[in-house]
């Protein structure tokens, strides 16, 4: 990576400023979890800002993620809490080979107190909801239907299919499938091996079937279920009231290897089929999905070469565009947010726009190593099994994601 850039100092102190505190005109391409965290950390910095989302009624799809300490810290100071919007905390680790046995049952409550914030499973259309609100509530302009076609990094333009929007700094946050990125840098995208079965399940199915009702006796807790080469991941979500599932499988049998954006239908039988040697009470489970089929997907997990850069002129990407994350360490949205965290840091109110190319090279620095060093867990997380056993531990990474200096293990 490039050495540390330089930063024009501030005025001596007691000297007057030569600069005015103007805010920056600040274009966001892209309206998710991570273009939205930029847009309330901007905007309540004090910048003008508006968001280009391409879709027509801008809604996050996909179901649940966590929020571990790391983003709920940085969601906190803007004022957003999850527990005000259905977050459960996780309290409870339960691991079960694929026939069902517990393997380990750990108690996350002494753990939880030695991070600095609590770690929470969110529904993310709802924080989605939450982000945009504020955003709106603090004066920031979202366009929907806004597709951005290209950018000129040195203007500071994006280019829509009518019109253009001008910025001092554009941000690239439109996620795996990134239009912006290309103004970067050329970069294709590939399988990482695995696809995902994701859905939702109301826990009450769960508590009124006799013979699926122990599996969700213990509230706040994530199981997994693991095979060889294939895991099930559950865990709740909306107070409670919601179970959520990650099924990660080999991608010969994901039914999706075309580009499919997030997710294309998936059917109850090719589920059942792809985990058809794991234990019947946790089918039994699955098989509730029924009541909703429409809402089960399976999506391929995407990787991407590492950027040698994340910037050029007035253009910088974050969130997925950068860095597109695989699952396994449930960090992609909480590394977007903390991308965003760190663009507020480095643009100031009062930085110039001939000062901007070399703040975004500032996040840059702040960001990449953090960034690819927890993508590249992630990668490792995701690994098959060795003859019964975990090659990663789950937790193996869990006080370096979350934002502390050493690891667990
Ligand atoms: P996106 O969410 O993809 O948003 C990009 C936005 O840009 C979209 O709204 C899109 O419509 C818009 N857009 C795209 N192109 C254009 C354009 N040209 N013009 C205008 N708008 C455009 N992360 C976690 O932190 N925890 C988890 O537990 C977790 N679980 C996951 C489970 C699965 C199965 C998967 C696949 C991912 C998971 N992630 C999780 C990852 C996380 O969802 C992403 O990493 C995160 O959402 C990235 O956000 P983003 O804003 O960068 O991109």
């Amino acid at each position: 990576m490039a050495s540390i850039p330089t930063i024009t100092p501030p005025p001596p102190r007691g000297a007057p400023n030569p600069t005015p505190r103007a805010p920056l005109k600040i274009a966001i391409v892209g309206g998710g979890i991570g273009g939205m965290s930029a847009a309330v950390g901007l905007r309540g910095a004090g910048h003008d800002v508006t968001v280009y989302e391409q879709s027509t009624n801008f809604t996050e799809q996909g179901a649940a993620i966590h929020l571990a300490p790391n983003a709920n810290g940085i969601l906190r100071r803007w004022g957003i809490t999850a527990e005000s919007f259905g977050g459960n905390a996780m309290s409870r680790l339960v691991e079960h080979a694929a026939d069902g046995r517990v393997r380990r049952d750990v108690d996350l409550s002494r753990a939880n107190e030695r991070w600095q914030h609590p770690w929470h499973l969110v529904h993310r259309g709802t924080l989605h909801v939450v982000l945009q609100a504020q955003f709106k509530q603090s004066g920031g302009v979202a366009k929907t239907k806004a597709r951005v076609e290209g950018v000129e990094s040195e203007a500071g333009r994006v280019l829509l299919e009518r019109g253009e929007g001008i910025g001092d700094v554009v941000v690239g946050a439109d996620g795996i499938y990134s239009t912006t990125r290309s103004f970067v840098k050329d970069a294709k995208l590939f399988s990482s091996g695995k696809a995902a079965f994701r859905f939702l399940i109301p826990r009450r199915l769960a508590e009124e079937d006799p013979v699926t009702a122990p599996l969700v006796e213990k509230r706040d807790a994530l199981h997994m279920w693991y095979g060889e080469d294939r895991r099930i991941v559950m865990y709740p979500c909306n107070n409670n009231d919601v179970l959520n599932f990650v099924c990660i499988h080999p991608d010969t049998e994901s039914f999706a290897t075309e580009r499919d954006e997030w997710g294309k239908q998936a059917t109850l039988y090719q589920l059942l089929e792809v985990y058809k040697d794991f234990d019947p009470v946790v089918k039994a489970l699955m098989t509730k999905v029924a009541h909703q089929l429409h809402r089960l997907q399976v999506w391929q997990l995407l990787d991407m070469k590492t950027l040698p850069t994340w910037t050029t002129g007035r253009l910088v990407l974050l969130g997925d565009a950068a860095h597109p994350f695989t699952p396994h360490q449930g960090q992609g949205a909480g590394q977007a947010i903390e991308d965003a965290a760190a663009l507020t840091v480095v643009l100031p109110l009062g930085t110039t726009p001939d000062e901007v190319p070399e703040r975004l090279a500032l996040y840059q620095h702040i960001r990449y190593e953090r960034a690819h060093v927890i993508q590249e867990y992630s990668r490792l997380a995701g690994r098959d099994w060795v003859n019964g056993e975990p090659t990663v531990d789950m937790m193996a990474y869990t006080n370096y994601n979350f934002g502390h200096d050493e690891l667990d293990h």
